[in-house]
């Protein structure tokens, strides 16, 4: 399948379903993925069948880059709606994570001091003291949680490590509401198995940890790309719509990418 790799360490400008003309900040080599989850439906695909040859980029080569960028947008006229790290692979896993943080700000407050800085993250690292401050740093902490359902997690995201999905929850209502957690809602199969999380028991449980977190918002969406995986669908705008109503109805501000 025809998965996708960034440009490293600056992509873009793209126009994001969710976050409009966005310039993408790449922490991850330009040649491969890097991610503590191997999602299934990851548009980078399996980690490993994008093991990288090159490394990181260095806090450095991020700023270079990322100021460049900035002076032939604003030279053209065209600055960006939000700065975005996403890419290949887990942000935050970068080990300058919190001083590129610092950095981008800086820039933004320069060039383009409308734009937001949205981080886009699995959130596996986000309980690590230094992480989670540089996410309180941003204007838009994206966090995911696909499900509270460990079985789920296991086989549909593929953690690297150990993940506790109440330590997750934990973590995400540490931030005091100042997260975003991003959902993606999917049916089909893998491994002869169902991956459908649409349904009750999956949206019950999640809307718990939704009264608990109080994000101040909640991004549904679902499969947008070819993903590695065969077999993965779509939901239905119906059942996404379903789902956002839910979450509508527990006071949280949500918004549905179909
Ligand atoms: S967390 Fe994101 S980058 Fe990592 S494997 Fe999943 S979809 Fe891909």
């Amino acid at each position: 399948m025809a998965t996708v790799l960034y440009p490293s360490p600056v992509f873009g400008p793209v126009r994001s379903r969710r976050l409009g003309v966005s310039l993408g900040i790449n922490l991850m080599p330009a040649d491969g993925k890097v991610c503590t989850f191997d999602c299934i439906y990851c548009e980078c695909g399996f980690n490993a069948d994008r093991r990288p040859r090159v490394g990181r980029p260095s806090r450095g080569e991020v700023a270079a880059g990322l100021e460049a960028q900035l002076r032939r947008m604003a030279a053209e006229g065209v600055l960006p709606d939000v700065l975005t790290f996403a890419g290949n692979g887990e942000p935050t896993a970068h080990p300058e994570f919190a001083a590129i943080v610092e950095d981008v700000l800086g820039l933004r407050d320069r060039y383009c001091p409308a734009a937001r800085v949205s981080v886009l993250s699995n959130g596996t690292r986000a309980h690590l003291p230094e992480v989670h401050e540089a996410l309180l740093r941003v204007d838009c902490n994206i966090l995911k949680l696909d499900t509270v359902d460990a079985d789920y997690v296991e086989r549909v995201c593929r953690p690297a490590g150990r993940y506790d999905v109440e330590r997750v929850v934990d973590t995400l209502c540490g931030f005091g509401g100042r997260v975003i957690v991003q959902t993606m809602f999917m049916c089909g199969e893998y491994g002869g198995r169902s991956v459908d999380n649409t349904g009750a028991e999956f949206v019950g449980p999640w809307l718990a940890a939704l009264r608990r977190i109080r994000p101040q918002q909640v991004m549904v969406y679902t499969i947008d790309r070819e993903t590695p995986a065969a077999g993965l669908r779509k939901a239905s705008p119906a059942r996404l719509d379903g789902i956002a109503e839910l979450v509508r109805a527990e006071g949280i501000p949500v918004s549905v990418s179909y």
